[in-house]
């Protein structure tokens, strides 16, 4: 086997790992005497995984990956009767990914078919996708397990008679002052925490009990940790979003980088209301 075979016929195919027992052993043998082809071989593996990255094939909709590799053997069908009639009769995505010479053109017309098949794919989805797993958020979780342990008992550990001595005592521990009002949504100030996160970070949580479901709003110094993309709405620089179960209400505050998290059992739309009427 000499390179222009070597990378022709088995290079793509090698670095996908398909390559036969028999083919392998030939590959294998160029390779040990050919540093050029082996320098090949590593470019076109970190190729394939900076693409596998970008697209994760394997997450893909089983119906999604069918129509992409639909997509690829038209592709392929079509320049093999524009080139060489007398092509072998191989599953065409296979002999795409084989053509080394058409590798960077062919990830980009991948990168082109995926993107075209994944907005089909999604037009024609008549519901939303509650199906795939949110993706998780330290903040909102923190935030979350917080509610969760105040559900079971919830004890201030800081000045709570009134909304204004919570606000004094959050202003000596220089976090953020602000209290909300949600008492026009039937929720009642039960009181402030200082706690600490694991890390350190001082918290303050303040809990705003109503007839079944509690508000909780939670906030730290930002991590760093971005909010999800993609908020179910968004009400000036506040984000709302279902995340397990769970209404939350995101707002990263404009001074000393904290951000304020608010979670609740109660639907989105109430979390929402709660916040526009506390805002007026
Ligand atoms: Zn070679």
């Amino acid at each position: 086997m000499n390179c222009i075979e070597y990378i022709e016929n088995f290079l793509s195919a090698h670095a996908d790992g398909e390559l036969s027992p028999g083919e392998l052993r030939d590959a294998e043998q160029h390779l040990r005497q050919c540093l050029g082809c082996r320098g090949r071989l590593d470019d076109e593996r970190a190729l394939k995984s900076l693409v596998r990255q970008h697209i994760e094939m394997r997450a893909m909709p089983a119906a999604m990956r069918q129509q992409l590799l639909d997509a690829l053997d038209r592709a392929a069908s079509e320049d093999e009767s524009a080139s060489d009639a007398g092509a072998p009769a191989q599953p065409a995505h296979r002999l795409l990914k084989r053509r080394a010479a058409w590798v960077p053109l062919a990830v980009a017309a991948m990168l082109a078919i995926v993107f075209a098949v994944a907005r089909r794919f999604e037009s024609n989805q008549s519901a939303p996708t509650e199906a795939s797993a949110p993706v998780r958020n330290p903040d909102f979780d923190i935030a979350i397990a917080a509610l969760d342990r105040f559900q079971r008992g919830f004890a201030p550990n800081v000045p709570s008679d009134s909304a204004a001595a919570l606000s004094a005592a959050y202003a000596r521990a220089k976090m953020p002052d602000f209290i909300w009002n949600f008492g026009a949504s039937g929720f009642k100030l039960a009181g402030g925490r200082l706690e600490k996160l694991d890390d350190g970070r001082k918290a303050t949580y303040t809990l705003y009990r109503g007839a079944q479901n509690s508000i909780l709003c939670t906030r730290f110094r930002n991590g760093g940790a971005a909010p999800p993309a993609n908020p179910a709405k968004t009400l000036s620089n506040h984000r709302f979003y279902r995340y397990r179960g769970y209404s939350v209400c995101y707002t990263r505050l404009p001074d000393g980088g904290f951000v304020c998290i608010l979670a609740s059992r109660i639907s989105l739309d109430r979390m929402v209301q709660a916040v526009k009427i506390a805002l007026k």
